[in-house]
Parts: structure tokens; C-alpha cells; sequence
């Protein structure tokens, strides 16, 4: 694969640690955006973002111009706009079930990055994932959901834990982003970035994910 996960997480995780990196200076504005938004949640417990007539009138006059693609859980417990404390217009967000790189999903991606010209995407799974603790315990479902979960488990791999799962299967998604032709070339002419990020559902806490061994 051209563009490993690890270079995709080496993207994400210098946008966050190197400010030297000469990724697109858009990007990394909508990571600090984003982290700040966290930061105001946890602050606030509470989202301040605009969600008046006012927003809704200017942006289906003037369409959206989101800052950032949030690919997440579907999980009632991971509500993005809410932890980053984000309003109407201003996140592209992607959701099912473990944050499964599904065609839809990618689809969705690469309209954002290609057709909104959306500088970042950050995928985010999120501790106490459900369908992430059903692959691992090799749960076996019918119907579509088992389809799911067989990909989730694709993502988990041979993990050991909850926690090396998570990453596994977030991983695994980032991976299949970088497999987008669409994406890669944006990326490629400096025009997107990509960055993991793992949400603890107890302390409302984002954290990047940092290519570690
Ligand atoms: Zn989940």
C-alpha cells in the first residue's frame, strides 16, 4: 500500500505535535479548531456554538462550508458537534456503528474533501465502543449487523485488549483511507490531512493518536 496508516498517522500526529510541518496551513487551523472546541466543552459541559435562525438562514442561502470531516461512532454517547462544540455548517460528519470504512463512508469522504474542499479528516473512535468489544469477543450477529461487525473485527485484528482494539480498529480505518485515489491526490497536493483520535465517553476528553510502536 502506497500510503501506509502509519503515514497517514504521521500526518495526523505531527499536525498535532510539529507546528513546523509543512502541511496545509488549513488543516491544521481546523485541528486547533477542533481541540479548542474540545477544550470549551470540557470547560462548559455545554455546547456554546450557534444554532440559531440565523445560521440556518445564511448557510442555505450561501451552502455549507464545514471546517472539518468527523468519520465517528454511531454511539449516542459521541455527539461531535458537542464535543467540539460546533455548530450548524460546521462539521462534515460520517457515523455508523465502529466507525466502519464502508463505501458509503468513503464516499461521503471523499465529497467533502473533493466538492467542500474540507481541509482535514479526523477519524475518531471512542473507549466502550460496542460494536469494537463485539469483534474482539468474536460476537456473532445476523443480518447486516454481523456484515458489520465482521469488518470491525477486520480493523481489531489479534488485539489483546479493549484498548489495543480501539486503536487497531481506528487504524484500520485511517488505512482505508489512505486507499481513496481521491483522497491520496488531495493529500498528496497539500490540500487535506488526515488525523486519528480516540474520545473517552467518561471524561469527554479527545485525544490524538500518536504513532506509537
Ligand atoms: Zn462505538
Amino acid at each position: 500500500m502506497e500510503h501506509s496508516y502509519r503515514e497517514v498517522l504521521t500526518w495526523g500526529g505531527q499536525l498535532a505535535m510539529d507546528e513546523e510541518l509543512p502541511l496545509c496551513e488549513a488543516a491544521e487551523s481546523s485541528l486547533q479548531t477542533l481541540m479548542r472546541g474540545n477544550a470549551r466543552y470540557l470547560e462548559h459541559s455545554r455546547n456554546p456554538a450557534e444554532l440559531t435562525d440565523r445560521i440556518r438562514l445564511s448557510t442555505a442561502a450561501e451552502g455549507q462550508k464545514p471546517y472539518a470531516v468527523v468519520i465517528c461512532c454511531a454511539d449516542s454517547r459521541v455527539p461531535p458537534e458537542h464535543i467540539f462544540s460546533a455548530g450548524i455548517g460546521d462539521l462534515f460528519v460520517i457515523r455508523n456503528a465502529g466507525n466502519v470504512m464502508t463505501p458509503s463512508a468513503l464516499a461521503s469522504a471523499e465529497y467533502a474533501a473533493a466538492h467542500l474542499h474540507v481541509p482535514l479528516i479526523l477519524v475518531m473512535g471512542h473507549r466502550g465502543c460496542g460494536a469494537v468489544m463485539a469483534a474482539l469477543q468474536k460476537h456473532r450477529e445476523p443480518g447486516a449487523l454481523g456484515d458489520l461487525i465482521a469488518q470491525v473485527a477486520a480493523g481489531v485484528g489479534h488485539a489483546h485488549n479493549p484498548r489495543e482494539a480501539e486503536r487497531n480498529n481506528l487504524c484500520h480505518s485511517l488505512d482505508a483511507l489512505g486507499e481513496s485515489e481521491v483522497l491520496r491526490d488531495l493529500a498528496d497536493r497539500g490540500r487535506l490531512a488526515f488525523a486519528g483520535a480516540i474520545y473517552d465517553i467518561r471524561s469527554g476528553a479527545v485525544e490524538l493518536l500518536r504513532d506509537e510502536p
